[in-house]
């Protein structure tokens, strides 16, 4: 039986400006109550018809969380009365900076996994996604981690940020965290962000390069490391996921 991925688009608000966003700026219609309630019940028709035996809701946005609080209180309801709550997994893909205390208890109760989004250490972040993104994100993932969630990361590599890959590898491990590599691609609005995009050859040869540097760590006795390169749509990405002992072997450096 499929497995399905769907996602839900509460808002395309953000408070953040990173260059390559395809979102859409300005002011932007959020999500009604009404509306959410008919695509979960669409959810659940096209889980039956396609006798899916699991979905992964992914809501997303913009900014997803700019929907606040009492969206998602009124979203997890529903979830309960309309979807087969066993036989799914809840995602939201945030930049944190809205994230409040409140808000992390509520997701931390649906059992929410939290992926997040930093490209690297603060200089390289920042770059590309505008000054003090690093540090607001960070504060969302403090908030996250103290409400007992743990937050996964999307890491966007762009032509200028692929070229200090050693460091954007070194900055994750040392964090402990789990990652995702993901290359910038062209604007779905025809926006300006042309010389970020990176092209295929780049992107395969950085994957490529972090692979040989993470087998080198690897024959020195370094932190092990698990990669996997996966498509979806038509986006291929690696993945790096750090394991626990990473953190104590940074310690001692
Ligand atoms: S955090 Fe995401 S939605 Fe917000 S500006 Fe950056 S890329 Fe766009």
């Amino acid at each position: 039986m499929p497995s399905l991925n769907l996602m839900l688009v509460p808002s395309m608000k953000c408070p953040a400006s990173c260059e390559y966003c395809f979102s859409l700026r300005g002011s932007q219609p959020e999500m009604t109550s009404e509306t959410m309630r008919m695509a979960l019940r669409w959810f659940r028709q096209y889980m039956d018809e396609q006798r899916a035996d699991h979905l992964t809701l992914t809501v997303h946005g913009g900014e997803p969380l700019s929907a606040g609080y009492d969206f998602y209180d009124a979203l997890f309801r529903e979830i309960d009365r309309s979807l087969p709550r066993d036989k799914m997994t809840i995602t939201i893909q945030s930049n944190l900076w809205l994230l409040t205390d409140e808000l992390a208890r509520l997701l931390r109760e649906n059992r929410v996994s939290i992926g997040s989004s930093l490209d690297g250490p603060p200089a390289i972040c920042d770059a590309q996604r505008g000054q003090g993104y690093y540090e607001r994100t960070m504060e969302g993932v403090e908030i996250a981690e103290r409400n007992g969630l743990r937050v996964g990361f999307i890491c966007t590599l762009t032509p200028t940020s692929a070229s200090s890959h050693s460091q954007i590898v070194d900055h994750f491990a040392s964090m402990n965290a789990n990652v995702s590599l993901h290359p910038c691609v062209r604007g779905i609005q025809g926006s300006a962000n042309h010389h970020m995009v990176i092209s295929p050859e780049t992107y395969g040869k950085t994957l490529n390069d972090i692979l040989d540097e993470y087998l080198d760590t690897l024959v020195s006795g370094g932190p092990e490391i698990d990669f996997g390169i996966i498509t979806k749509n038509t986006v291929v990405f690696g993945e790096a996921k750090w394991k626990s002992q990473v953190k104590s072997s940074q310690g001692k450096r």
